[in-house]
Formats: C-alpha cells, sequence, structure tokens
C-alpha cells in the first residue's frame, strides 16, 4: 500500500517538506540535496537487516549483501581520504566523535577543544554536551583582533595544560584550518590530534582543502553536509588505533548500524569520486567568495572579513539587529538560515548577532555566482532595509530563483 493511502497525515508532511525545499533558498551551513541514487538506497529493504559486527564477522545471518554494501563504502571512502583505516558505521558525526573519543580516552582525561561561542561543535566540550560532562574541557577560541586560529596562542595553552586530545575542527569557522600546524602543537605537547571535518569533508575530498588525514591520529566526519550523502557519521584513523576505533564504534557505542545509510554512504562516496563533484565543490567556495564580496561591498561585515570555504558568518552588530532577528526576516521571504554566535558575542546564544549562510544547496541546484550576486543584494537590501516594500519584492526575487533551479 502506498504511503498516501496508509498514512495521509505523514505522506501530507513529507508532500509538504518537498515543497517547502523547492521554493524556499535553503543557505543553511550544514544541510545539502543528495541524489535521487542515495535517497533510493535511503529508502531499500536494508532498513530492515540487522547486521551488527564487520564485513566478514557479523553476529547475524543473512549479511552477504550488507557486506558488499559496507565493503564498497569502506573501499571508495579509502579512494577519497587515503586513510590507514575507516569506519562507516556511525550514526552520526555526534556518535563518530563520542566513539572515537572513548577509544583513546578515559572519563576525566584533559581535553582541548574549539569554544562552541567561536566556532565549534557541541561534541568538542560543551558542558550540556556528553563531551563536556565526561572529559576535563580546556577550550581554545579565535583571535579577538581577526577573529581567526591563534596557533601561538593554542599551542601557549596547550604546553601549559597538556591534554591528552586535541580536537581541531569547526561548525562556524570561515577561514582554512592549518592541521599541520595544529600537529606540531600536539606533538610538542604529547598530545593526540582529532580533526572533526563534519563540515568541510567534501572540499578535503576534492582537494579544495588541506588534508588532516596524514597529520591526525584520528579524522571524524559526517556525511550529510558538504559531502552531500546520506546523514550519518565516518571515522578515518592511523593504524594503530583501528581495533579500538573499531571496537567502540560497535560493541561500545552503537548496536546495528543502519544498513541503508551505510548503502548510501557508498554511492556518495561513488559520487564524490567523480570529475563532477569536484567540479561542484569548487563552485561551492566559488560562490561563497562571490557571495562574500557582495556583501561586503554592501556594507555587511563578516565575521574575520570573508571566506575560504563553503560558509561565511555575518556580524550584525553595525546592523543594530540580532541574529534571531535576521533569521527570522529571510525567512519570512524565503531564505533559510540560522542565527549563530560570532566570536565574543554579546548575546545570548539564543538571541546571537550572527547568521550563518552557506552555499552547498544552492550548488547543488545549479546556481553560479551571477546567481549568488542576485542572492547577496536580497540579503543585504533586507537586512539593512527590511521595509514592507522591500521584502515583497524580495520574495518575488526568491520565487524567480527557485523556479529557475529546480531541486535535483
Ligand atoms: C555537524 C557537526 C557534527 C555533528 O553531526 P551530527 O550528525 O549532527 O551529530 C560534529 N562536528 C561538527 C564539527 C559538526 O559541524
Amino acid at each position: 500500500m502506498s504511503l498516501k493511502d496508509k498514512d495521509l497525515a505523514v505522506f501530507r508532511a513529507l508532500e509538504a517538506e518537498q515543497k517547502r525545499q523547492t521554493e524556499h533558498l535553503e543557505m543553511i551551513a550544514s544541510e545539502n540535496l543528495t541524489s535521487s541514487a542515495v535517497r533510493e538506497a535511503l529508502g531499500s529493504r536494508l532498513t530492515d537487516k540487522y547486521a551488527e559486527g564487520y564485513p566478514g564477522r557479523r553476529y547475524y545471518g543473512g549479511c552477504e549483501n550488507a557486506d558488499i554494501v559496507e565493503e564498497l563504502a569502506i573501499e571508495r571512502a579509502r579512494k577519497i581520504f587515503k586513510s590507514d583505516h575507516i569506519n562507516v558505521q556511525p550514526h552520526s558525526g555526534t556518535q563518530a566523535n563520542i566513539s572515537s573519543y572513548l577509544a583513546v580516552l578515559d572519563i576525566g582525561d584533559k581535553v582541548m577543544g574549539m569554544d562552541l561561542s567561536c566556532g565549534g561543535h557541541l561534541t568538542h566540550g560543551h558542558p550540556l554536551n556528553f563531551s563536556g560532562k565526561y572529559f576535563e574541557i580546556i577550550p581554545y577560541g579565535v583571535s579577538k583582533e581577526d577573529s581567526c586560529l591563534d596557533y601561538e596562542n593554542i599551542r601557549e595553552i596547550a604546553l601549559r595544560e597538556r591534554p591528552k586530545l586535541i580536537i581541531c575542527g569547526a561548525s562556524a569557522y570561515p577561514r582554512e584550518i592549518d592541521f599541520y600546524r595544529f600537529s606540531e602543537i600536539a606533538e610538542e605537547c604529547g598530545a593526540l590530534l582529532l580533526a572533526d571535518i563534519a563540515h568541510i569533508a567534501g572540499l578535503v575530498a576534492a582537494g579544495l582543502h588541506p588534508d588532516p588525514v596524514p597529520f591526525c591520529d584520528i579524522v571524524t566526519t559526517t556525511t550529510h553536509k558538504t559531502l552531500r550523502g546520506p546523514r550519518g557519521g565516518m571515522i578515518l584513523c592511523r593504524q594503530e588505533y583501528a581495533a579500538a576505533i573499531d571496537r567502540s564504534v560497535f560493541p561500545g557505542n552503537q548496536g546495528g548500524p543502519l544498513m541503508h545509510s551505510i548503502a548510501a554512504k557508498a554511492v556518495c562516496f561513488g559520487e564524490v569520486l567523480t570529475e563532477d563533484y569536484r567540479k561542484y565543490a569548487s563552485q561551492v567556495i566559488k560562490n561563497a567568495q562571490r557571495l562574500a564580496e557582495v556583501l561586503l561591498d554592501s556594507g555587511i561585515e563578516l565575521v574575520s572579513g570573508g571566506t575560504d570555504n563553503h560558509l561565511l558568518l555575518l556580524d550584525l552588530r553595525s546592523l543594530k539587529m540580532t541574529g534571531k532577528e535576521a533569521e527570522a526576516l529571510l525567512q519570512s521571504i524565503g531564505i533559510v538560515v540560522n542565527k549563530n554566535t560570532i566570536p565574543y558575542d554579546p548575546e545570548k546564544p539564543f538571541v546571537t548577532s550572527g547568521i550563518r549562510i552557506g552555499t552547498p544547496v544552492l550548488t547543488s541546484r545549479g546556481m553560479k555566482e551571477k546567481e549568488m550576486e542576485e542572492v547577496g543584494e536580497i540579503i543585504s537590501g533586507v537586512l539593512k532595509k527590511p521595509l514592507e516594500k522591500t521584502l515583497s519584492a524580495a520574495s518575488s526575487k526568491v520565487a524567480e530563483l527557485t523556479g529557475q533551479f529546480p531541486l535535483r
């Protein structure tokens, strides 16, 4: 029986979501649009299968096809990331981080991570997150002058505190991360180094951001952000941590892997290995940089003054507007973004002084620099002059753009 006939309420919500995505400019930096092949794998029969264990050593019968897709996912991921060992089972980026920390740390160990308010992630030591509850967190931030990572300051903190693990990587950092520099610091203070590339994995995969793999003991990522696959996580590590990582994922922190999602990861990795994907990733960055130029030209301030990757952080203080207000205003004309703290934000995390915007989804819809110019003008117009007239003209322009670039 079709979903529509069986469950009209859910069917209608899914239809409404299809319409919402079609009619909005989705600019949340952590989102993307999967291909129909990825979604087909996600909707496959593998969702029914229990496959605890790893290929060739499962705790359930009937895993021969589960083994094929998991091996394909690992093999393709290894072609992309050239890591000694790869685990594709984490259900999410958070699961990848939990499993990695518990593979190499004891509860209470000292860990250095980037502060959430400066661009880090909840799982890098936020007090309400497992990471902040189970470990002694020493946060590092960005420079007050240029909002960039201050490696000399990070080195000083690391040498003073001697953490067992340093986490690098971020959720809202528009600049390149120097993994080599982090590895020198980790080596000098005797810490392990973990890079969490959840946001930038696709750029790394395409060779457009420096690769952490040669310099880090462990690299974690999501598969659904710039990488453009299903929601999920993945861990890459040096051979010496392979057994500990695998044990920590299963049976340590998860039961049965989501085999439909692993099949979809395999499909995604196959796509990432194509020249089309490399062009896509390169366009994501070009689009973000063009958008940054247009916003800067219109007088809007950007944290760090621009971007090297797929995202921008707008500093709204000079517009006398909060992130919360800007998010609602843009939502009202069909542009979806999220409020985000800026470094050393005077506002509360639920209010904030910034918004984070990213180009992965619009680029997946086929938009290029020319459209970014339009989008930049719409955003700056609305933020600078939120009058009835500006808003209705902006809504029409958004509708025109979304009409020209259907969902893939
Ligand atoms: C998104 C993100 C995660 C978490 O991913 P989930 O799949 O939402 O759990 C972890 N680390 C960083 C840096 C992220 O940006």
